[in-house]
This record gives C-alpha cells, sequence and structure tokens, in this order.
C-alpha cells in the first residue's frame, strides 16, 4: 500500500500548510506552497487523489477552473505581483495539483542568472531558478508578508 500523499495529508489536517488552509470544498483544496519562500505561492489540488488531468471530473475541472481564475484575480491585485503563472508538473507529488506561482517584479533583478533568452524572459527558467534560490524549510515560512497575503486572498475566496 502507498504511504499517504502529503496533499492527502493537508486534507486530513495532520499537516498545516504555511496560514492554513485558504480555500476548500467538496473538490477542491487550495493553500500556501509548503517549503518555497515566496508569499502566495499557492497550490491548488482536487480533494479526491488523483494522479493526472484525465482522471479528474467535470464538477471537479469546474471548480479547479473557477478557483485558478479567483486567486488568479486577488494575486495580481497585490503590489509588484506582474502576472501569475500556472503550471502542472507533477514530478514530486503525485496528487494531481497546479501551481499558482505570482510572478514579482523583483524576480527580474536577477541579471546574471540566465532567465532570458534573446532579452526575452523564459518564464520556466525564472520559476525553477526562484524555486531553488527561495527553498525554505517550515520555520522560514512564519513570515508576516506571506500570513498577511494568505489573509487577504482568504477574503477574497470566501466572498466568491
Ligand atoms: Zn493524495
Amino acid at each position: 500500500m502507498d504511504a499517504i500523499c502529503i496533499t492527502c495529508r493537508i486534507i486530513k489536517k495532520q499537516v498545516i500548510p504555511p496560514g492554513g488552509i485558504i480555500y476548500n470544498n467538496n473538490f477542491v483544496i487550495l493553500h500556501h506552497c509548503l517549503d518555497i519562500h515566496v508569499a502566495g505561492y499557492f497550490i491548488l489540488s482536487p480533494v479526491r487523489h488523483v494522479e493526472n488531468l484525465e482522471q479528474v471530473k467535470q464538477e471537479e475541472l469546474f471548480e479547479l477552473t473557477n478557483i485558478l481564475k479567483s486567486v488568479t484575480k486577488a494575486l495580481v491585485k497585490e503590489n509588484d505581483i506582474d502576472r501569475v503563472y500556472i503550471l502542472s508538473l507533477g514530478e514530486e507529488t503525485s496528487h494531481f495539483h497546479f501551481h499558482v506561482f505570482p510572478r514579482y517584479k523583483w524576480m527580474l533583478n536577477f541579471p546574471n542568472e540566465d532567465i532570458c533568452i534573446n532579452d526575452k524572459l523564459d518564464g520556466a527558467k525564472l520559476f525553477s531558478f526562484i524555486r531553488q534560490k527561495y527553498k525554505a524549510d517550515k520555520q522560514e515560512l512564519f513570515d508576516n508578508r506571506l500570513f498577511s497575503i494568505v489573509s487577504r486572498v482568504r477574503e477574497l475566496m470566501t466572498n466568491l
């Protein structure tokens, strides 16, 4: 039998993500990323343990896309967030999920890090670079900026 995955542990409240769960209904769960110190970097998953998009049911898909839209809207209201990247990779955690990654202005201040190709920003490289640079343990994620963005987004989500 497989060990219970990290997302399922969050759903069962065995693991508390930084700032707590942001949004949760019968179909989807939204919470802050557990190990990258970038305020507003969220993970959106179906509640049901499925491993790819083909297994996602229509009603789950409806909720996932609704929440993606709402959370993106909430994030771009924040100062310094120019853009929101949405990715699904599935290499570390088997439970299907979307990364909702805020691209802040300050992320462009690393000129030597080779995140551009022909003067165009390479979003995938930036995402990967920032994830490596801001990899953090649980303690570092207890941060006021992170908590305040979580509570603002939670408030916007409950008023859907
Ligand atoms: Zn799971």
